[in-house]
C-alpha cells in the first residue's frame, strides 16, 4: 500500500495514469490540449459552486483539476513541488489589501 500522504505518491499515481494511456505519444501531454482540459474542469468547479451542488461534487471536480495540474507538471517537465514551495515563499512575503470588499494578496505596484 502506497503512502497516500506523500507528494511523491500522488505524482507517481498521475504518472501511472499517463503511462496507462500513453499520453506522451497520443497528444495527452500537449500543453494547449491540457489548457483546454484544465479550463473544462475549472468550468465544472464553477458549475458546482454556482449551481449549489454538494461538497462531494465540488471535491471531485477540484480533484479533477488537481490531477490535471500534476499531469501538466509531468507534461512540461517541471518540479511542481519545488515550484509550489518557491511560490509559497513569495506570496507569504506579499502585502494584502481590501479591494471591493474582499482581501487581495498581490505585488501592488503602486505602493
Ligand atoms: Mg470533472
Amino acid at each position: 500500500m502506497v503512502n497516500r500522504d506523500s507528494y511523491d505518491a500522488m505524482l507517481a499515481a498521475v504518472q501511472a495514469f499517463h503511462d496507462k494511456h500513453d499520453f506522451k505519444n497520443t497528444g495527452g501531454e500537449e500543453l494547449t490540449y491540457r489548457i483546454a482540459l484544465m479550463t473544462e474542469e475549472l468550468g465544472e468547479i464553477a458549475e458546482a459552486v454556482t449551481k449549489g451542488k454538494s461538497r462531494e461534487v465540488l471535491a471531485e471536480e477540484v480533484a479533477d483539476l488537481f490531477i490535471l495540474l500534476f499531469g501538466t507538471a509531468i507534461a512540461a517537465d517541471f518540479d511542481l513541488k519545488q515550484a509550489f514551495w518557491e511560490k509559497m515563499e513569495k506570496i507569504m512575503q506579499r502585502e494584502s489589501r481590501m479591494v471591493n470588499g474582499r482581501i487581495r494578496v498581490s505585488e501592488f505596484r503602486d505602493s
